[in-house]
């Protein structure tokens, strides 16, 4: 990727700015050393590359809480299953991944993000280490989580507690990279396992990112088996008390709402896929928030969503709410735009993420007002439509730490054409193995 880039100025730019009390106003942004160093008013210029913002809104970078984003070459693979049968058809298919499809998978979905303003998401899967070159090849900033589940249970060689502990080893202390432990969920990780990632979170100082209570089955089997509620269980075992991010939390009771906000507990709220898989029920956002639960969004892989823009994950997840509440008041557009932006860097214990303030990281993007999707480009519509409206092809621009990894839709950091090549090659030899 390309070095650090000299200052910047975006002038006269419509600025989204997300910051303490949702200013949307006209003015400039600087950008040194990949932070903002103004944000507002007109900005000096000396010795900055200048950028003309009349005809954008500039917007924090979406952060996409839960994804398995090397499964690009998997969409449309799984289709129209719910979720035992849709992780049957992935399983079988994962015992095929090579190391280098895996990267290839994750060059193309990363692209895929990028293109559509995302520019930091929380990863579960394993052959990390792909994802995390991949990572700094394109540009992104990426939390990557290596997956954990019971050692007899796995496709990975070697112990997976061993494997996480080593790539976090290998990756910590990068720029754009926070390697962490993600224990898969409660139908693949017992006590042992769910313990040992806990201890490694914490002699790591990073946290845990895993699937939690998706579907009524998932439920229903673990009291079956435990005689406790997922929630419930993981509080008992002790491994509630580290930080963490749960993706999914669908199938909550008060109690576990409760216990959840109590703990600390991040939620990645997927409704995609959630709604595709047919999970049944919509998760307790609202009740989670009122409790104090921090939420993200997150999009889940582009197997079971199929696609992995955040555009379409806050419309989603504000109509899915709507409707099932039968009231339009509950998640605003301003609070969609929250959970894909600040809420979702609260969810990363990342307070230099999610806005646009002096000081924070320079993740953001140009978004072109002159797009029919954001028609009428009036500033206090600009927020509804990003939350409703506004179309992946409005993202004119977008930077990472200030570096520009997208200008006028050209992805700047990779040649698509290859990228694109060798996931087309990796899903060739993917979906073959299926039929195996
Ligand atoms: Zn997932």
């Amino acid at each position: 990727m390309a070095p650090a880039a000299g200052p910047m100025v975006v002038t006269d730019a419509l600025l989204v700015t997300q910051d303490g009390t949702r200013r949307v106003v006209r003015g400039d942004l600087r950008v040194e050393d990949g932070r903002f160093t103004h944000v507002g008013a007109a900005a000096p210029r000396a010795g900055a590359e200048v950028l003309d913002g009349r005809r954008f809104a500039a917007v924090p970078g979406f952060i996409n809480a839960h994804t398995h984003v090397a499964m690009a070459p998997l969409r449309g693979i799984a289709d129209d299953r719910e979720l035992a049968g849709f992780l049957e058809v992935l399983f079988a298919v994962d015992a095929h991944r090579s190391e280098s499809d895996v990267e290839a998978g994750a060059r193309a979905g990363i692209a895929e993000m990028l293109l559509s303003g995302t520019t930091s998401f929380l990863d579960l899967y394993y052959h990390e280490d792909a994802v995390a070159r991949a990572v700094e090849a394109l540009g992104i900033r990426g939390f990557l989580g290596w997956a954990v589940l019971d050692p007899e249970l796995t496709t990975q060689s070697g112990r997976p507690i061993d494997n996480a502990r080593a790539f976090i080893g290998r990756w910590k202390g990068r720029a754009r990279i926070e390697p962490l432990v993600a224990p898969q969920g409660v139908y693949v990780c017992n006590r042992e396992t769910w313990l040992a990632a806990k201890e490694l979170a914490e002699s790591t100082g990073s946290f845990c990112h895993y699937h939690l209570s998706e579907t009524r089955r998932e439920v229903h089997e673990h009291e079956a088996k435990t005689g406790r509620r997922p929630v419930v269980w993981l509080e008992e075992i002790g491994f509630l008390a580290t930080p963490s991010v749960a993706a999914h939390a669908v199938w909550l009771t008060g109690q576990e709402i409760e216990l959840l906000a109590r703990r600390g507990v991040g939620i990645a709220h997927c409704p995609a896929s959630n709604l595709k898989l047919a999970s049944g029920g919509v998760a307790p956002v609202v009740e989670l928030r009122a409790a104090g639960a921090v939420v993200g969004l997150g999009t889940d892989s582009v197997a079971s969503n199929n696609s992995l823009s955040m555009l379409r994950e806050m419309h989603l997840a504000g109509l899915v709410q709507k409707n099932q509440r039968w009231d339009a008041t509950v998640l605003s557009a301003q609070e969609l735009l929250d959970l894909a932006t600040v809420e979702g860097a609260r969810l990363l214990g990342r307070s230099d993420l999610g806005s646009l303030e002096v000081g924070k990281r320079a993740d953001f993007s140009l978004v072109r007002l002159d797009h029919p999707t954001l028609l009428p480009s009036r500033p206090e519509a600009i927020v509804s439509h990003l939350a409703y409206a506004a179309s992946e092809e409005a993202i004119d621009s977008v930077f990472v730490d200030g570096i520009a990894v997208v200008r006028a839709r050209e992805l700047r950091t990779a040649d698509w054409n290859r990228v694109r090549a060798d996931a087309e090659a990796a899903a060739q030899h993917l979906w073959a193995s299926r039929r195996a």
